[in-house]
């Protein structure tokens, strides 16, 4: 690890970016950094291994196996091996796995935090909540587990009866990205374990880390070998479109960018895979003139800055009432300033760095962009010069339509701001998109929060919030926002096929 070192508290060392060295070096020491096949941690069959960098500083943090097809084929072998006895387990069962599994990853929320903030940079208070929302997906699941139920009634023709009973899909295929390690696998493993499916994850090759260790509390809560299996990998494209393309696997979990979600359906479409797809998002964020501004401001901060910047759910163009935009503006612009930027285990930190550098230069390209065509830069705008791939956070007002980063997803700290005059121009401009994953919309009139919901397409909206996620909840999106739904007592859903069955009239 790079940086200034000096001794700390209890004469441990210290780096002078935060980095408690010994305990980091302790962590990193302790995860796998095998493939997970069949049970057992095992190097790639070419013995090929890719590095993991923190995004602080650049420093490589460890070397991890990189699978190549015969080592995904492997892992699907195990899955599919492993199937029909999970399969049959009983549900209570396999709630009690999940539900030690919860245990487990809340009794190590302090590792998976660091971890994750080592290996994607975010500030460790957050690194936190994120172990928090997405440890809740494994006792959500545990719970759900248990009330899979059928259906049994007369048929209308009174000439027979109709049972109707739910499956699981069979062997799954998982791709998570990097911007939440834990979140995302727990959000896809907790409910297809559930429903008795096994699995074979393939997490982002820039944060794998914080994946291979939940996959070994998994392993020590008592998931049976087989039933889940992680395939790191640089290689990423031929080994999924080898995954993806035997016909042994039933179903097609991906969250991700929409291009490459658009890539895999296509693939899919040659096995007829059951397919979920989280995809990219173009929040928009609606400010009326009849909001609670204090409402409005904390929910802009928490909606765009979380993460810093880079969810699908992160607002990307901040609709402001023009009778209160500057005043908007202003309080935003006060509380941006006040951020403090470094790497995410330094106390105080609010914003740590992106994920690489070319999150960075893309950020600064739409920066670039809308400044040209006349955005008005309230605070930050350009690179942070320092080691590691920092951007500021950045406010922009009276961003003009053709800004770019009105369309693309921004996935950075830059909160633009765009002011409007009516309600129906609000809706205008927020449905004016691709995408429509969420909304937020800001008001005290019930009646327009009310008429707001309907008329924004979106699968998700938060009314005077500016966070909406929870394992309770149907998390998913409209358009090119993607197919199905992840939380919720939908979310089991995605892993189970129905039968009907006929019996003759008794
Ligand atoms: P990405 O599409 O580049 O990568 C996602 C995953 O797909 C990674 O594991 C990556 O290795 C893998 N991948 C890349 N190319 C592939 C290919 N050809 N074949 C198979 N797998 C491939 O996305 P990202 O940059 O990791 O994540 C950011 C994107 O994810 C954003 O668009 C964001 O909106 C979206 N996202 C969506 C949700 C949601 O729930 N809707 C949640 C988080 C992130």
């Amino acid at each position: 690890l790079a940086g200034t070192v000096g001794r700390g508290a209890g004469g441990r060392l210290v780096m002078a970016e935060g980095a408690d060295v010994s305990r980091e070096a302790d962590l990193l020491a302790r995860v796998p950094d095998g493939l997970l096949v069949g049970g057992r941690w095992r190097a790639a069959s070419d013995g090929a291994t890719f590095p993991v960098h923190d995004p602080s500083d650049g420093s490589v943090v460890k070397q991890v196996a990189s699978a190549t097809v015969e080592d995904g084929r492997a892992a699907l072998d195990a899955a599919v091996d492993a199937f029909s006895a999970w399969s049959r387990t009983p549900a209570r069962e396999r709630a009690e796995v999940l539900r030690r599994s919860f245990d487990l990853v809340v009794e190590h929320a302090d590792d998976l935090a660091l971890l994750m903030t080592v290996e994607m940079g975010k500030p460790l208070a957050e690194s936190r909540a994120e172990v928090t929302y997405g440890a809740e997906f494994l006792r959500w699941f545990a719970e759900e587990a248990a009330h899979v139920q059928g259906r049994y009634g007369a048929n209308p023709q009174g000439t027979g009866r109709m049972v109707v009973t739910q499956h699981p899909v069979g062997p799954c295929y998982l791709i998570t990205p990097w911007n939440f390690p834990l979140a995302m696998a727990t959000r896809k493993i907790a409910p297809a374990l559930a429903a008795g499916c096994t699995v074979v994850v393939k997490p982002a090759s820039l944060t794998p880390l914080t994946t291979l260790l939940v996959a070994q509390l998994l392993l020590d809560a008592g998931v049976p070998a087989g039933v889940v299996n992680v395939v790191t990998t640089t290689r990423t494209g031929p080994v999924s479109e080898a995954v993806i393309g035997d016909p042994r696997l039933r179903k097609l979990s991906f969250t991700g960018s929409t291009p490459v979600g658009r890539q895999l359906l296509a693939q899919a479409a040659g096995g007829v895979l059951r397919t979920s797809m989280e995809l990219g998002g173009n929040a928009p964020f609606v400010v009326f003139d009849d909001a609670d501004l204090g409402t409005a401001v904390d929910g802009a901060i928490a909606a765009k800055f979380r993460n810093i910047g880079q969810a699908c759910t992160a607002a990307n163009r901040f609709l402001v009432h023009r009778s209160l935009a500057d005043e908007f503006a202003r309080r935003v612009t006060e509380r941006v300033a006040a951020f403090r930027t470094g790497r995410g285990t330094q106390e105080g930190v609010t914003i740590g760095p992106l994920i690489d550098d070319r999150a960075v230069a893309k950020v600064e390209e739409l920066v670039d962009d809308a400044v040209s065509r006349g955005a008005r830069l309230l605070t930050g705008g350009s690179r942070v010069e320092r080691p590691g791939s920092f951007y500021a956070a950045t406010v922009l007002a009276d961003v003009p339509p053709d800004a770019a980063l009105l369309r693309e997803e921004i996935f950075g700290p830059v909160l633009a701001i765009v002011p409007f005059d009516d309600e129906d121009e609000a809706v205008r401009l927020a449905n004016d998109t691709e995408y429509g994953l969420v909304s937020y919309v800001f008001t005290e009139s019930l009646a327009r929060g009310q008429r707001m919901v309907e008329r924004l397409e979106t699968g998700m909206t938060g009314l005077n919030v500016g966070v909406v996620s929870d394992a309770a909840a149907p998390f998913g999106g409209w358009k090119l926002s993607g197919l199905g739904r992840e939380g919720g007592a939908e979310g089991i859903h995605e892993y189970l096929q129905t039968k009907y069955t006929l019996t003759a009239d008794p």
